[in-house]
């Protein structure tokens, strides 16, 4: 018998902050793409475009990572990312040791 039954987890509000957030960005990414070609170009609606496709790269990240059941690990060392940390950006690739690492990079 296969149960194929999600397993509950307590990450469903997390990503429906994800795919919220996901959404979001999306939409103020067309905005700003919009606005980088209709008026000269515009470094800053792009670098702001630019900085927003990063962020729904990250987010679908997270978002393969609660599918994988790794969310909430840091990809690096594995510790558990503190969920309070979770809650003002739900989509840290790393902990905070790492992630500084890893946005360097
Ligand atoms: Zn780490």
């Amino acid at each position: 018998m296969t149960t194929t039954t999600a397993v509950p987890t307590p990450w469903a509000p997390f990503r429906a902050e994800l795919e919220a957030q996901r959404t979001d960005c999306v939409g103020r990414r067309e905005l700003a793409l919009a606005e980088a070609v209709t008026s000269l170009p515009d470094a800053v609606a792009l670098g702001r475009a630019a900085t927003l496709l990063r962020t729904i790269e990250e987010i679908d990240a997270a978002l393969a990572r609660m599918d994988a059941g790794t969310y909430g690990s840091c990809v690096r060392c594995g510790s558990v990312i503190p969920p309070e940390r979770l809650e003002s950006r739900p989509f840290p690739a790393g902990c905070v040791s790492c992630q500084q690492t890893l946005s360097e990079g």
